[in-house]
């Protein structure tokens, strides 16, 4: 677990019973919420729903859409420190936020990591391993990548793209021109195909003293494009866990990032690491950290925009994370509770819509011993894959 201290923006911690504005009401916020009550602090949310996940925990509710200058003026006039639990906002509704109160991580974070290109450009200036990619702006330059990557090649638009979104797989010539057009707005950004071996993430916290701190990696599974799975720490030699977390930190020093943000990255089958994106943010991946570790990324990422000191990112225990997503998985709930081992954690979502995330289940081992894919599978028995259906006629 790599910790540092560098470059610093000193200021004084927020006392007890200082609020912590967090701009989105989702299940991001919620947890954050809880996180900051924990630490003596009340959290005010910027949302415009008054019956979702966070506004459900929160000590105060300002409602109004993330553009409404009235409401944000009124949100930043009832905060101390202000952070955000989703990337969809506009960065210059967070600059004008931080005429108010210090905004934390920043928005020219925010600038950066919601526009691909920006994001790809930033982490190539500052050396960090990519998928080769290219900026595709016309059919010219999209001609271009495809010359360049060779086929397959991914087309990924530059913004709002999530949940495997917003993306085009392109294997032979003859599908360009469809899957430049099937995606908008331009430009769009080319990928090579990774042939990886597996996902991981690692989250990585930095305080206002310049002090670093990193989780173990975890191995990320997903379906349907969605995350479904997290094991931690991801099973990867400790010196790929390693290098994992100190390009994180590197990333994290570079952005001057106060709070968390989340590192997506690639293992190929050479065993090369190349991150495919940042989010400045506590990430669905770090949900294993609420039951396995001493601090977790909530407390950790609250504790960084309140100017509090950063604990060691510990885990005491390994763990597997899965996600409870749409009707499916929520009709498994009776049994989840009655499951000895599953530790549940519910939204508070009130319809369970299909490709929704509901919550998520943490079982925990012993540190050190976190089996294999067919113990893991044993582990989460109702939430288990269902054996592929066996079809008598063949
Ligand atoms: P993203 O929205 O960029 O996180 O991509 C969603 C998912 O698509 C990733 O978790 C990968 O499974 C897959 N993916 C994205 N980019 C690539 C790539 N360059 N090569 C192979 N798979 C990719």
């Amino acid at each position: 677990m790599p910790a540092s201290s560098s470059r610093s923006s000193s200021a004084a911690p927020l006392a007890p019973n200082a609020v912590i504005g967090i701009v989105g009401g989702g299940q991001l916020g919620r947890m954050s919420a809880v996180a900051a009550a924990k630490l003596g602090f009340r959290a005010h949310i910027l949302t415009q729903d008054p019956h979702g996940p966070a506004a459900q925990v929160a000590h105060q509710v300002t409602l109004g859409a993330y553009d409404d200058h009235k409401a944000l003026d009124a949100f930043a006039r009832a905060v101390d420190v202000i952070t955000f639990e989703f990337e969809n906002i506009s960065a210059d509704a967070l600059d004008c936020l931080a005429q108010h109160c210090p905004v934390r991580p920043s928005g020219a974070i925010l600038r950066t990591s919601q526009d691909r290109l920006a994001e790809k450009t930033f982490l190539s200036d500052a050396d960090i391993p990519l998928a080769p990619w290219m900026a595709v702006t016309d059919h010219a330059s999209l001609h271009a990548a495809a010359e360049t990557l060779g086929f397959p090649f991914i087309l990924k638009t530059t913004r709002n793209g999530y949940d495997g979104k917003g993306q085009a797989r392109v294997y032979e010539a003859s599908q360009l021109e469809e899957a430049f057009a099937s995606l908008a707005p331009h430009p769009l950004v080319a990928e090579g195909m990774v042939d990886f071996a597996c996902e991981i993430s690692v989250m990585v916290v930095r305080g206002t003293d310049g002090t670093t701190r990193c989780f173990a990696p975890g191995l990320n599974y997903h379906r349907d494009g969605i995350l479904d799975l997290t094991l931690a720490p991801a099973p990867v030699q400790e010196e790929t866990a390693q290098r994992a977390q100190a390009l994180a930190t590197a990333i994290a020093e570079k952005l001057d990032l106060i709070g968390i943000l989340g590192v997506e990255l690639f293992i190929d089958r050479t065993g090369t690491l190349l991150v495919n994106e940042i989010a400045p943010r506590p990430h669905n991946s770090g949900h294993w950290t609420m039951d396995a570790c001493p601090a977790d990324q909530f407390d950790m990422h609250i504790r960084a925009v309140a100017g509090l000191p950063l604990p060691p990112a510990l885990r005491h225990s390994d763990a597997a994370m899965k996600n409870l997503v749409g009707p499916d998985d929520m009709a498994l709930w009776p049994d989840i509770l009655a499951t000895p081992g599953h530790i549940p954690h519910l939204y508070g979502k009130a319809e369970a819509r299909v490709g929704r995330k509901m919550g998520h289940v943490n079982i925990l081992f012993p540190y050190g011993s976190l089996p294999g894919a067919l113990g893991v599978q044993d582990a989460l028995g109702p939430l288990a894959d269902k054996p592929e259906t066996v079809d008598n006629d063949q």
